[in-house]
């Protein structure tokens, strides 16, 4: 019988059953002088203890709001003390936390309060070139002449009040330190009997996804989607109370909030933020400085740290491991990591918000090949397999879509059971729509989404391959290829190319460089020199606006 795309994780350590909230007591309990959490750019620490004072603090401040288990609790920050603080103060009321992009704008900021019908809303007061105060002004113009937990507006009904985080709260908000205040008005009593009331298979945070068209979907995950991927995340890494980990990813990502935040909170390990937003400069420091054991990123942050003028400045030998995932990570990049940043046991993880993220990772013994080509193997208690197009599951070595089932498979999409339909199946698989390919011990490698596969002349071609192939080229600093519209063939290869500082090369000097070594047609026909490709935050490429860009650009229809 032919070997099939079928692999289960291993079962030996048992799930987290219990709520966020009761994981980070136990936590607390085990390590209370220990350093929890770093905030380089704010000058804080805390220790275990000390992040459970603020954390029940603020628990307390949000009941006295009279946020009751099950409604939703939007943050709209950069990365700061006070994310963490929340995050844990409203798993320990039940408030769904509602994660919003810093870099969201007025459209889809109201998108997504009204979606998901957030009573209250944390906000810093900006960020980058973005003014929160001024575009909230503008979204609720109610708010100056109402009382903080008495908003009425028309755009946003459900919406309740604003806690700024900002030093001078804007009229009609509250101020982060009143709603400290606030607190008084709760008995710890009283949060610890609404601890009790909590089940781990409640909805906790709802997070939309980049979503590359349409609308984006609220991924709803509950206590035990999350805290047990950050578990086995962390426990894959072999994280320890000794382990120091250094976060550049924003926590409104599920890589920052679960992988890292609930990573270390399951293992007692210290959070170190290095900065508000990614700056390869504060994470070497950070990581020098604080003696980090371990560096998270995706493929472009690690890039940008490695290319740094100031790198060998930094003594990086602190470093044991650490993850990188998100995107694409390039074989090359991850060779330079493990070689030049001393991170011997980096590992790559795969995953997706609907699945809490983690769905597989590589592992510290894994030979030198596997850990850097392809994304390891199915995590613990999760079920992977691998279809084509009939849904029926293909033959080992054959390239289909990857689907995930287990217990991190989100509960749905919020308020969308027809988008939650087409995403998990009746037999809960969740189908991920990246397309993958697993080999007879149950590696498996990620060799584009769906859509990005370029079908030129017939051929099938996963621009994948032919990234990888540019890396192994001494100017290439980072590379994406994608596939736009052609009148001969359909669709014509497009290569974007990111040289190293102080690197030349042409685009013959490219051509040439393929001559013999990739097949003709997989040859990119056209070269674009770049200094950044167009990404989320989070530092996912957006093919699309590179297709889009590319099109403008080259002024279609070109002679085939
Ligand atoms: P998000 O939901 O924003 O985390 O995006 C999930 C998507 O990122 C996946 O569906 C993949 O397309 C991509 N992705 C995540 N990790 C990897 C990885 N290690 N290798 C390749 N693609 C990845």
């Amino acid at each position: 019988m032919t070997h099939l795309s079928y692999t289960r994780g291993p079962q030996d350590k048992p799930l987290l059953a219990m709520t966020i909230g009761a994981a980070f007591d136990d936590t607390v309990r085990r390590f209370p002088q220990r350093e929890a959490l770093v905030v380089r750019h704010q000058g804080l620490r805390f220790s275990w203890a000390e992040l459970s004072e603020a954390v029940d603090r603020c628990a307390r401040g949000l009941m006295a709001l009279g946020l009751q288990p099950g409604d939703r609790l939007g943050i709209w920050a950069p990365n700061c003390a006070e994310w963490c603080i929340t995050q844990f103060a409203s798993a320990k009321v039940g408030a769904i936390l509602v994660n919003i992009n810093p870099a969201y704008r007025l459209n889809e900021l109201e998108y997504a309060l009204k979606q998901s019908g957030c009573r209250w809303l944390i906000c810093a007061d900006a960020f980058k070139t973005s003014d929160y105060h001024a575009m909230l002004a503008e979204l609720l113009p109610e708010l100056p002449g109402s009382t903080p937990g008495q908003l009425d507006c028309v755009r946003l009904p459900e919406l309740r009040g604003i806690v700024s985080l900002g030093a001078e709260p804007a009229p009609g908000m509250l101020g982060w330190q009143a709603l400290q205040v606030g607190a008084e008005q709760i008995p710890a009593d009283a949060l610890a009997a609404r601890g009790e009331l909590l089940q781990f298979d409640d909805p906790i945070n709802i997070q939309y996804t980049s979503g590359t068209t349409g609308f984006p979907k609220g991924a709803t995950l509950s206590h035990y989607n999350i805290l047990n991927n950050g578990f086995m995340v962390g426990e894959s890494l072999r994280l320890t109370e000794q382990d120091r980990l250094v976060v550049p990813v924003p926590l409104y990502h599920c890589f920052g909030m679960v992988m890292a935040n609930l990573g270390c909170l399951t293992h007692g390990s210290t959070l170190i933020y290095p900065s508000a937003a990614f700056e390869p400069l504060a994470v070497l420091e950070a990581v020098a400085e604080e003696k980090a054991t371990a560096l998270y990123g995706v493929p472009t942050m690690f890039i940008a740290e490695l290319d740094h003028p100031e790198r060998p400045r930094f003594d990086l030998s602190s470093l044991r491991t650490g993850i990188m995932a998100g995107a694409t990570c390039p074989i090359e990049v991850m060779k330079r990591v493990i070689g030049e940043m001393h991170m011997s046991e980096v590992q790559i993880a795969y995953g997706m918000t609907e699945t809490s993220p983690v769905s597989t990772q590589t592992a510290p013994d894994d030979d030198l090949e596997r850990r850097t080509c392809s994304v390891g193997r199915t995590q613990p208690h999760l079920e992977s397999k691998i279809i084509d197009e009939h849904g029926r599951i293909v033959p080992r070595g054959q390239i289909g879509e990857l689907c995930t089932r287990g217990y991190s498979v989100m509960l749905g999409y919020w308020n969308n059971p027809e988008a939650t339909r087409e995403a998990i199946d009746g037999a809960r698989w969740m189908h991920t729509g990246d397309l993958a390919v697993m080999d007879d011990d149950g590696y498996l490698k990620i060799v584009g989404r769906n859509k990005d596969m370029i079908i030129r002349g017939g051929e099938n071609i996963y621009p994948r391959e032919i990234e990888e192939f540019f890396y192994t080229h001494p100017a290439v600093a980072d590379v994406q290829v994608i596939g736009i519209p052609d009148d001969k063939y359909g669709e014509e290869i497009v290569a974007w190319v990111k040289l190293h500082p102080g690197h030349s090369a042409t685009e013959q000097d490219l051509r040439a460089f393929c001559q013999g070594r990739i097949a003709h047609f997989k040859v990119p026909r056209y070269y674009r020199f770049v200094d950044e490709f167009p990404m989320t935050v989070t530092g996912k490429i957006q093919k699309f606006r590179m297709r889009e860009i590319s099109v403008e650009a080259l002024r279609l229809p070109v002679a085939g």
